[in-house]
């Protein structure tokens, strides 16, 4: 019989199905457990994370009003950790060909009907330049699966190909990347090449529907794909970002799911996950969603942020443009750390002229703003939009980011990094109005931080940037 191991270097060890079966049915039975409620909610609130167990307890609780009170320690905890910042990024698909089976993919190799293009080195240079023009500073890569059409060589020399293009004050200065389960020996090419954070996400944490969603191509083997993040660490990638595809399947298996890999990888290599993204299934080409019994409704995804959020507080929590400005603005409030803006979902959607690039997209969006709208509304809300990437430019990955979180340190760095990067955005890119607006916030939160000796230099850096200086971070 397989056993519980949450060190273990085998998948279904520590994402063990009886461990998870038996947390939801303790969950289930404890759901009004008043004492047992006040303990978690106690523990949650001194900010050092709760176990899975507890988190599936809070995720089934019935009682409005202690779902309150999970929104307003979530809420709490993300104003102590993250202030009032949110870190913005946008995908860039670099290729569809895909030779996977997933069935909520447009992309698997089945479907005929998707127009399939790889850019090529120019086309990413036209890409990048149409990000750099936006704003943007921060990329997460996405490729399909594909050993021919998209092999490593081709992701490395991408990746090159983005660092390298400097359009008038633009830089791409993190790369993301987000492609298929590989060896231990490409991780480390990811490495080498300069990646931020390798993302990959488990769609499911359940064996049983994860195969069925899968059925061919090498995905379809779960435990190769659950114990890519170990790989990744051993290949010395130290930030990785996980997530699930809520609706495929049961979400309070994946919520449980998500957290006992969390635990997974902070027990065998010291570091839980950088981020984590709580990404819903979408229509697309060839996909649609009431095919997927399991959708997530509004309410039941702000819980889950709220919960996640609390149960690793340090850990940074990525939406997407999937979810409406509605569905956004709930998420934000309880635990969202991480959006996306001013996305395409298609490959070579950004730049202008690339032939089919709105028909090759992997889902459809929900919010169809610009960045720059989305600058402003983030503004309106009273949030910092940052385009901060210092932390992996200054070697503050993996432990030593999250010890630095965990002593209440980052946030020395994240305040003034994020008033700089938004004046930068503010000078280049920014619309009248919300350069005004973000000029007021600057003028508001710069008086605020706390060490005399940054604010100085913090306000030393404003002055440059206005006279066109670039790239300051502490
Ligand atoms: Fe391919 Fe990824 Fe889509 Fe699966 S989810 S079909 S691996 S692109
Ligand atoms: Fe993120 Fe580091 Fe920048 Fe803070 S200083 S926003 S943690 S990259």
């Amino acid at each position: 019989m397989i056993k519980y191991d949450v060190k273990s270097e085998h998948a279904a060890e520590f994402i063990h199905d009886g461990e998870i079966r038996e947390t939801l049915k303790y969950a289930w039975e404890h759901k009004a457990d008043k004492a047992l409620i006040e303990e978690i909610l106690a523990k949650a609130e001194k900010g050092a994370g709760i176990s899975h167990r507890e988190a599936a307890v809070l995720i089934e609780v019935e009682d409005k009003e202690i779902e309150e009170r999970i929104f307003a320690i979530a809420r709490r905890l993300k104003e102590h950790i993250y202030g009032n910042r949110i870190v913005m990024f946008a995908p860039l698909y670099l290729s569809n060909y895909c030779i996977n089976g997933c069935v909520y993919c447009p992309y698997h190799a089945k479907n005929r009907t998707i127009p399939r293009r790889k850019l090529t080195q120019e086309e990413i240079r036209r890409e990048v330049i149409a990000l750099q023009d936006m704003g943007h500073k921060r990329l997460a890569l996405e490729t399909g699966e594909h050993p021919t059409k998209n092999p490593i060589e081709y992701v490395l020399e991408s990746i090159d190909t983005i660092y390298s293009i400097h359009h008038k004050n633009g830089a791409i200065r993190r790369v993301n990347v987000n492609i298929a389960a590989t060896t231990v020996e490409n991780y480390t090419r990811l490495k080498d090449a300069g990646i931020g954070t390798y993302i990959l996400f488990e769609e499911t944490y359940d064996r049983e529907a994860y195969e069925k969603l899968h059925p061919t191509g090498p995905k379809s083997d779960w435990a190769y794909h659950t114990e890519a993040m170990d790989r990744a660490m051993l290949g010395g990638i130290d930030d990785v970002g996980v997530g699930a595809l809520f609706g495929l399947s049961n979400y309070r298996y994946d919520v449980v799911g998500i957290l006992m890999h969390a635990e997974h990888l902070e027990a065998r290599f010291g570091v839980g996950p950088h981020t984590i993204s709580v990404p819903r299934i979408r229509p697309a080409d060839d996909i649609d969603p009431r095919d997927f019994p399991n959708a997530v409704t509004d309410e039941v995804f702000r819980r889950i942020v709220a919960v996640l959020r609390i149960a690793v507080p340090y850990t940074g929590m990525i939406v997407s443009t999937r979810e409406s400005q509605r569905c956004r603005e709930l998420v934000l409030d309880v635990g969202v750390s991480q959006l996306s803006g001013g996305s395409k979902t298609s490959v070579g959607g950004y730049a202008e002229g690339i032939v089919d690039a709105e028909d090759s997209a992997q889902f459809d969006i929900s919010d169809n703003r610009t960045l720059d709208e989305i600058v402003g509304w983030l503004l309106e809300l009273g949030y910092i939009p940052s385009f901060c990437t210092a932390c992996y430019r200054e070697g503050r990955t993996g432990d030593r980011f999250m010890s630095l979180a965990k002593r209440g340190l980052i946030g020395n760095c994240c305040a003034p990094n994020a008033l700089m990067t938004l004046a930068e955005y503010l000078e280049d890119y920014a619309s009248p109005r919300v350069k005004l607006e973000g000029l007021k916030m600057i003028d508001r939160l710069k008086q605020v931080i706390p060490s005399e000796k940054i604010r100085r230099i913090t306000e030393d850096n404003l002055k440059a940037i206005v006279e066109g200086k670039r790239d300051f971070r502490f």
